[in-house]
Order: C-alpha cells, then structure tokens, then sequence
C-alpha cells in the first residue's frame, strides 16, 4: 500500500537537494503543524447511533490561513489527509494566494447516508473542530464527495456555535445564494486547461490533440467542457466503474445524459468500454487523470504512452511512476499547479466575503487565467533554471515563497 504521505515528502526531499534549499526549514516543512481526529456520534434515520472518525490536518500557515478541502471516503486516512495539507501548503505558494495548507476528512460513503444523516454528520464535523478554525485561522472547502450544500450547513454551524460575524467566510465553494463565488464551480476544470494550452504550445501539441480523462466528477467535467469547446478531442473518460473510449472523440452533454439515465459511463452508445487501468494505458497526445491518487505507478508508468501528463487530481503519480516518466521524456505538469485553481477561486470567494464585494463570472474566470497561467510561466522558469522536471519547479518555486517568510 503507498502511503501518499511518503510520497509527498519525497518530492519536497527531491526538490530540496536539487536548489540546495535550507536543511532546518525543510524538515520543518515536512511535519503538520498539528493534526487531530475526532469521533463523531450521529443519531441516524433508524435511531441507532452510529460513530463516525473525522480528520483535520493542518500543515503550515506561514503564508496565510490554513486552507484546504474535506473529503467524505470510506478510505479517507490520517496519511492520506496529512498528505493532502502539504500538498495544499505547496500548491497555495504555487498559484500565489496567501493561504498555508490544510485538509479534512470523514471515514464515510455518504451515498449510503439519508440527507438528513449528511447534515448532522457535517454539523457534527464542525462541533468537534470549530475552536481550530475560523476565517482568520483555518478556512475548508469541498472536496471528493463533499459539495456546496455540505459547505453551507458547516459555516451555519460554525455561525451558531462562535457567533463570529465573518462566519460566511470560514467556508469557501458555498452555493452561489449563501456567498459563494460564480466561477467557483468551474475553477479547477478550467484552471486546468488554461494550464493545459500553456502546456500544449510549449510541447506543440497540435489544436485537435487527443485527450484521456480519468474521473467525470466536478474536476473532469469541466475539464472536459472547456477542452472539447476549444477543439480539443477528449476520446476517453471513465468513472468508478469503468470508462469508454471513441478515438474520434466523445459528446459531453450526451455523455452526462446517459450517466444520468444509468447511473455510469459504461455501455454509452458509440463507443467502446474499458476499464480505469486501458484508459490510463491509450494511445492519446493527453492523459488527465482527474479521479483519485496513485494510479500512474510503477507497474504502469512503462505502459502509458501519452505525449503529456496533466494532474488534476492529487497525489495521482507515485514517485517510482514520475521517475519513468522523466526517464521516457514525458512531461507531467503536476497537480499543485494543474489543480490549483479550485483554491485560487477559494481565495476569490473569501475575499469576496471579507470585503462583501460581489465579482461577476467573467472578472472571475479572467483573474483565474491570468493567475494561473502566470504560475505556468514561474514553474517553467525554475523548471529551465535548474534543468529539471515540472514537479521540482513548482516545488522549489513554492518552497522558496513559504521559507522566505519564515
Ligand atoms: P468528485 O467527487 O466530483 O469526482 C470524483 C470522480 O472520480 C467521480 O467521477 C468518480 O466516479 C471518480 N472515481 C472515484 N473512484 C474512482 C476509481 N476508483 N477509479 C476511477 N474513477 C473513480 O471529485 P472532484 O472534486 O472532481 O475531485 C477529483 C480529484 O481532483 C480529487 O483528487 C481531488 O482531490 C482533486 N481536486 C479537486 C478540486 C476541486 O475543486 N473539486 C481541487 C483540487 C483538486
């Protein structure tokens, strides 16, 4: 089993020896500030009370509020969610917002819970956390199987338990009518491609490209939309239970239609199934997977041919996976900068809330371009400088930022 923390902390190791960074701040940076779980007891439909395990990790905030999403998975783990906070600490230094890095968790499939049981269990959440966060300290937002909804009942419960004016803010990536921020949705599909095009026109890769996409969640959704409406050909996409490939490309809406209808992606009318591991493995320019962490390993890293990797999920490539990668010549533009627009828009929206200013969707998505495109050009800078691979650039470019302020 790959401990994704592991991971983490040998791509920071990797980083720091290539720049000769200070030996003290690394290993500084190498250990959460504090991290906590707690048990939380819900009453459920039944009558029956069930306890659930949440997790809280809160990395660093030398630059900023902690910051960084829950996820509700029945795997969710210490190791995985101190992992995702460091992840979050770098990817925050990256894009350039003035947030350190966080992340939280439950143990649960909440596809198993009534509505009702998902509210207490996230206003449970925030019963046993509220005295670590707040707008000015640790700020969450969604993440894998957590939602707007969810977002909205916690900083609700935040507000009863603190009383705390700025309470909307301890929040981001709330529904639009309880102070979330349009474009929010989008952010981190569309950060991802405006990273994408930089990518493809440094690696010419043509404008009718073919792009695999591993997910079809919020992420790879829009990821996908935008891809397919500036030319691109997305052939493959696949979900929990499998995927589909059309090498002549496949039809979003359509696509969405029929998963709405059945309840997966498999069997879609005009192409051809196949499983998670075929899609990782198809002859495309692009492979995005934009699912879950260690999928590229180094069982399977040998066998992928894309000409360009782009991580929109986190954690997706294992560090033997990303050495066969370096050694093949493929590029893989890492997920703290491919991914870091769901936090730059988080950014957006809490400062909308701190200044109770209302941004339209195009001053949004016009600041997210320019944003991310810019950390695009500072990674690939560094990347240049020190000869070496995308993940090392952003990482020294991130671990410069963070240590400058220690
Ligand atoms: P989501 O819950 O909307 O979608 C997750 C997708 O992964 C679903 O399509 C699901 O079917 C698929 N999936 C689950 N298990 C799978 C498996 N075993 N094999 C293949 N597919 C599987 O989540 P999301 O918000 O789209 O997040 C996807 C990834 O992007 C995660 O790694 C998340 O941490 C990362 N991420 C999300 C955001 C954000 O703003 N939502 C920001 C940064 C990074």
């Amino acid at each position: 089993m790959i401990n994704p923390f592991e991971t983490a902390i040998k791509q920071l190791e990797e980083a720091s020896q290539i720049a000769n960074l200070d030996k003290n701040k690394i290993e500084r940076l190498k250990n959460p500030d504090r991290y906590v779980e707690v048990s939380i007891p819900v009453v459920m439909d039944s009558g029956k009370l069930q306890i659930f395990i949440g997790f809280r990790s809160q990395h660093n905030n030398i630059r900023g509020p902690y910051k960084g999403g829950i996820r509700y998975h029945q795997d969710v783990n210490l190791d995985e969610v101190k992992a995702l906070s460091f992840w979050m600490t770098f990817k925050n230094a990256v894009i350039g917002v003035p947030f350190g890095g966080g992340k939280g968790g439950i143990i649960v499939n909440p596809k198993e819970l009534s509505t009702t049981e998902l509210e207490k269990l996230s206003r449970g959440w925030v019963q046993k956390m509220y005295r670590i966060l707040g707008p000015e300290v640790d700020v969450p937002a969604p993440d894998v199987n957590t939602t707007g909804q969810i977002m909205d009942w916690m900083a609700d419960e935040y507000k009863n338990l603190t009383n705390d004016p700025k309470s909307q803010a301890v929040f981001t990536g709330k529904p639009l009518g309880c102070g979330g921020s349009e474009g929010r949705e989008e952010a981190t599909g569309f950060g991802g491609f405006y990273v994408f095009e930089e990518a493809a026109k440094k690696f010419n890769l043509s404008a009718r490209a073919t792009i695999a996409v591993q997910g079809f969640g919020n992420v790879a959704t829009f990821f996908i939309k935008i891809a397919i409406e500036k030319g691109y050909k997305v052939v493959a996409v696949s979900d929990s239970k499998g995927g589909v490939v059309n090498m002549a490309g496949l039809d979003l809406s359509r696509l969405q239609e029929h998963k709405k209808q059945t309840g997966a992606l498999k069997d879609f009318p005009d192409a051809k199934n196949i499983t998670n591991e075929e899609l990782l493995e198809l002859d495309v320019d692009a492979l995005v997977p934009a699912a879950l962490e260690n999928v590229l390993t180094g069982d399977n890293a040998g066998r992928i041919k894309a000409r360009l990797i782009l991580e929109l999920a986190n954690g997706p490539t294992t560090k033997e996976a990303d050495k066969i990668f370096q050694e093949k010549n493929i590029p893989v533009i890492p997920d703290i900068l491919a991914n870091s627009g769901g936090v730059c828009v988080s950014f957006y929206e809490w400062y909308q809330n701190m200044k109770h200013e209302t941004w339209s969707k195009e001053q949004v998505l016009g600041k997210l371009e320019k944003q991310i495109k810019k950390a695009f050009a500072d990674v690939s800078s560094i990347r240049e400088k020190y000869k070496t691979t995308f993940r090392n650039g952003a990482y020294i470019l991130a671990a410069q930022r963070i240590m400058e302020k220690m």
